[in-house]
């Protein structure tokens, strides 16, 4: 029989696809993309709630028991889910009100609890995001923040999985990784790793939402998800990109909607951001060049946005001459 104990072990090794339509025509280097839809919980995420588990487990900061609090409202809270139902912890999740009912539901059905708080609260209100996670953290007997903004693990987990299986998938061969920066996690382990077992021969491109800090600036609202912060995490190491090019939401969005038609791959916003500066990463590489961009999470959670004509058209992402939105009201 084949078959595998739990859900749990899917997590990983998952494939790389070539891009063969979305690439330009002038275009010489090989561009793969590594399609992190294929873990159980849809997406790179799973990754970092696994190895931060794990280490919790054996440093004894998570009990057998124990309930993880974590203030997320998306694919870490899916990985964690998933994790810790298989271990026999519990998870409370804490995410802003002005998260969509569909991602809230998602956390629900695989058991964890959700505590949505209101946006539009100072942070140090009592019922901010912040400080109710906070206070969870402190009431609930057992819990543990994983927090993957600082947590070793996240960027541990790339560099003990992600880069090795790029470098095995490759061959070697690997010239360039392109990721999108959320935590940094991705980036920072993945890219340290490469560095590292090719002495320095792999180029690590961050691609950053135009307004983040990543790419110089100060967090200026932008509509693509997940990636782009206003503030410098721990998982974030400075030292491991070379270059960080900036991506803007509608060069995003159009090569979100151009991947789901053109290569068949219905993936999320910050795919296509990530997609967008590999393209450009691509048109400037040699006929041997291997470009590697990572490809994080599905697109069935943004059906209603960057799949929907009427959304699109709204914010002016695309031509219809009608009356359109401005970032901040989606925000
Ligand atoms: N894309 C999506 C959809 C994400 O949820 C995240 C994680 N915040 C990222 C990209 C960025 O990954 P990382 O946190 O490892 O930088």
């Amino acid at each position: 029989m084949r078959y595998h104990d739990s859900v749990v072990d899917l997590i990983g090794d998952t494939p790389l696809v070539r891009l063969r339509n979305v690439i330009g025509e002038r275009t010489r280097a090989t561009v793969l993309a590594k399609v992190e839809y294929f873990n159980p919980g849809g997406s790179v995420k799973d990754r970092i709630a696994v190895r931060m588990i794990d280490a919790a487990e054996a440093s004894g900061e998570l009990k057998p028991g124990g309930t993880i609090v974590e203030p997320t409202s998306g694919n870490t809270g899916v990985g964690l889910a998933i994790v810790a139902q298989q271990r026999g912890y519990d998870c409370v999740f804490v995410c802003p009100d002005k998260v969509g009912e569909d991602k809230i539901n998602v956390l629900r059905a695989y058991g964890a609890r959700v505590e949505v708080c209101p946006t539009a609260v100072a942070p140090e209100d009592p019922r901010s995001y912040y400080n109710v996670s906070d206070r969870l953290v402190r009431e609930i007997p057992n819990a543990w923040k994983p927090d993957q903004y600082s947590n070793p693990n996240n960027p541990r987990s790339h560099y003990e999985t992600t880069g090795p299986e790029l470098w095995d998938q490759t061959e070697g061969r690997i010239t360039h990784f392109v990721a999108g920066i959320g935590t940094g996690g991705t980036i920072s382990g993945t890219g340290r790793y490469l560095k590292e077992i090719s002495n320095g021969a792999v180029r690590i491109v961050g691609a950053d939402p135009e307004g983040s800090v990543y790419s110089g600036g100060t967090g200026r609202p932008y509509l693509v998800e997940g990636v782009g912060e206003d503030f410098w995490p721990d998982a974030y190491d400075r030292s491991v990109c070379d270059e960080i090019v900036p991506v803007s939401d509608s060069d995003s969005f159009e090569m979100t909607r151009r991947l789901a038609r053109e290569e068949g791959l219905l993936v999320g916003g910050s795919c296509g951001m990530a997609a967008a500066a590999a393209v450009r990463v691509a048109e400037t590489a040699g006929p041997d060049d291997i470009v590697v961009v990572l490809l994080p999470d599905g697109g069935r959670g943004y059906l209603s946005k960057i799949f929907n004509d009427g959304w699109m058209a709204r914010y002016g992402f695309l031509a219809t001459g009608g009356e359109t939105a401005t970032v901040g009201d989606a925000l």
